[in-house]
């Protein structure tokens, strides 16, 4: 019999999978080809020749010990070659010693929020936000405060922040670019943030720890700059993957960056490393390790997603779509055209469009679609999305 606080989560569980399970019946009667699904984050790109090269190379030539258990940070070389990446894209100086390798971003943030929360510690999350952040907080003996981000620009409020910080935040969670929307925070609103959180801590003679889930940091567009967090956040943990970057999220690979800034980085370290292999991850994946490695300055498909953007993004506006034009990662949040949108995303359906409803981001009113799916699919629906707001004008 499942635990309670199983059988409870996988009632409220996930909006997307929920709508996942709606296309696959969509397309059992219509066919996949007419049904438009804007659900999942799976990018429908594949990742770039060097990383499929690699993998071949790395099998035909049968490299002793690639199979075996290792350090449960990962292998140093590995590492050491992701610190000296960061290093140059912030600036601030990284070692082998202050990175581990983990199952992805998930996997990363899993092991942070293990390492450094006791029992009802509090961890801010900024609303919207990626609801899984919600159930590894709860993996872990945490509570969730919801922030909600600026409604006219989802950009994170310091004062907003200010008044939901108490003795037992133990941490906040950042993500930009930001899935829901596509967001990229400012310099100067981390650096407003930062302010509010290194009062906090001399106030409360504690760290809060800032954990910057940046899945999303090579798919930015327009010139728009990422700050960043190791050099803004002292006490800062910057988690990581390829998954979205290099079309990989099923080879579970990523990183936690921890900032040597910390006053216990060290022993911080022995702790990630430490609940890597309590928590059953034991390593990264050896093999996709080195795969990445060699990878590391590939780009990203920018330049598809930003075409997938415009095209989707112009017409909804066309169509009366109220919705911020997003800097970076691959979604769009536009304004529901009616108050509900679990029932604005069931009739959506109608016409063999799938989208997520805000209320699975703790933002009702809204919805998400993802934009990682073929060009194809979006010029496609574009005329469903027409006759689905043309449903709405009539009514009203
Ligand atoms: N964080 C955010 C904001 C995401 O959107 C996702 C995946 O969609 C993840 C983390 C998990 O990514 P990974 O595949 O690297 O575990």
């Amino acid at each position: 019999m499942l635990s309670q606080k199983i059988a409870d989560n996988l009632k409220r569980s996930s909006w997307i999978r929920a709508m996942f399970e709606e296309g696959e019946k969509l397309r059992a009667i219509h066919g996949s080809d007419k049904v438009f699904d804007f659900t999942l984050g799976n990018p429908d790109t594949e990742p770039p020749d060097s990383i499929k090269n690699t993998f071949k190379k790395l099998v035909l030539d049968d490299v002793p010990g690639i199979h075996r258990y290792m350090n449960n940070a990962g292998f140093d070389d590995v590492r050491e070659a992701v610190a000296e990446q960061l290093q140059r894209e912030s600036g601030v100086s990284l070692a082998a010693g202050n990175i581990v390798m983990t199952c992805g971003a998930a996997g990363g943030l899993n092991v942070v929020l293990k390492t450094i929360l006791d029992p009802d510690d509090e961890v801010i999350v900024l609303a919207p936000y990626f609801v899984e952040y919600l159930f590894y907080i709860d993996n872990h003996g945490g509570k969730p405060v919801i922030v909600n981000t600026s409604l006219e620009n989802f950009q994170p409020d310091p004062r907003e922040l200010d008044a939901h910080i108490s003795p037992r935040t133990k941490a906040i969670i950042i993500n930009s670019p930001n899935n829901p929307t596509g967001v990229v925070y400012r310099e100067e609103v981390l650096q407003s943030m930062a302010s509010v959180l290194e009062a906090k801590e001399k106030k409360y003679g504690r760290a809060i720890y800032v954990l910057s889930d940046e899945p999303y940091n090579k798919l930015v567009y327009d010139g728009a700059r990422l700050p960043q967090v190791l050099k803004i956040f002292k006490n800062s943990f910057v988690i990581n993957s390829f998954s979205k970057s290099l079309s990989l999220p099923g080879e579970r690979i990523g990183f936690i960056a921890a900032n040597p800034a910390m006053e216990d980085c060290s022993r911080l370290m022995d702790g990630l490393v430490f609940s890597n292999r309590i928590l059953g991850f034991v390593n990264a994946p050896s093999m996709i390790q080195k795969v990445v490695a060699g990878s590391l300055n590939e780009a990203a498909p920018v330049d598809q997603y930003r075409k997938k953007r415009d095209i989707l993004f112009e017409h909804l506006v066309k169509l009366g779509f109220s919705c911020i034009k997003p800097e970076g990662a691959f979604y769009l949040f536009p304004k529901a055209l009616i108050p509900d949108d679990v029932e604005f995303a069931r009739i959506a359906q109608k016409y063999n469009l799938l989208l997520v409803p805000g209320q699975g981001f703790g933002w009702p009113g809204y919805f998400r679609l993802a934009y990682c799916v073929s060009l194809q699919t979006i010029e496609n629906s574009l005329p469903a999305f027409e006759a689905l707001a043309k449903e709405f004008s009539r009514n009203s």
